[in-house]
């Protein structure tokens, strides 16, 4: 599966380069290209944001910059564009096994105040939302969106790891325990302990 992200920051991903996501990179089950929105400004210092009209506080991202670093990505047409937003979707597990299915996702990653309208009416295909709060940034949802998503492909995690666990069917994980049988005095629950392989 392959991964491209718009992002002012990509230097925020480096921690997808570490643990089941960096191997499964290293091991080419996934591709993660980062794209800085920046490298396409064609303004006087690389400026990639401006006041928005209306007044009000922050500064937004400018329309043109993003849709030239769009404009770079190779078979963009048959991916699904996402921008993460707290107005989009709150992610959950159905979408996450939904969004496993896809070949190609571009993730748009907002900064500052978001982004100008008429660039997301023009490249968005969905909007996803990782909780009711503001963040300063879509590069950690894009992470989190990433990190779910990788774990439902082929090779990324050993099969049966998704099968039982949070939110697989209507329940929650039950307890885990390993080694030590007894720890500060608590025993492992009898039940588990002729399970241990
Ligand atoms: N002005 C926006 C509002 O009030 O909804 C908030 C913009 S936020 C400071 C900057 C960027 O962070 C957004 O464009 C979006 O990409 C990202 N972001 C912030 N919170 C998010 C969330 N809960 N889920 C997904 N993306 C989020």
């Amino acid at each position: 599966m392959k991964f491209d992200v718009l992002t002012l920051f990509p230097e925020m991903f480096e921690p997808l380069k570490t643990s089941i996501i960096g191997k499964a990179v290293q091991n080419k089950i996934l591709e993660i290209n980062l794209i800085n929105i920046r490298d396409f400004s064609k303004a006087k210092h690389k400026k990639v944001d401006d006041t928005p009209y209306g007044g009000g506080a922050g500064m937004v991202m400018m329309p043109e910059v993003v849709y030239d670093a769009y404009n770079s990505i190779k078979n963009k047409e048959q991916a699904k564009l996402i921008y993460l937003s707290p107005q989009g979707k709150t992610l959950n597990q159905k979408k996450v096994i939904e969004l496993s299915k896809e070949e190609h996702i571009i993730l748009l990653c907002g900064h500052y105040e978001g982004i100008d309208q008429r660039v997301l009416d023009e490249i968005v295909d969905e909007e996803i939302s990782v909780g009711d709060y503001v963040l300063t940034g879509g590069e950690l949802p894009a992470m989190i969106l990433i990190d779910s998503v990788s774990r439902y492909i082929k090779g990324v995690l050993k099969e049966e790891s998704t099968k039982e666990e949070s939110f697989s069917g209507n329940l929650l994980e039950y307890p885990q325990y390993t080694r030590p049988e007894v720890f500060n005095g608590v025993k492992v629950p009898e039940v588990l302990l002729s399970r241990t392989s």
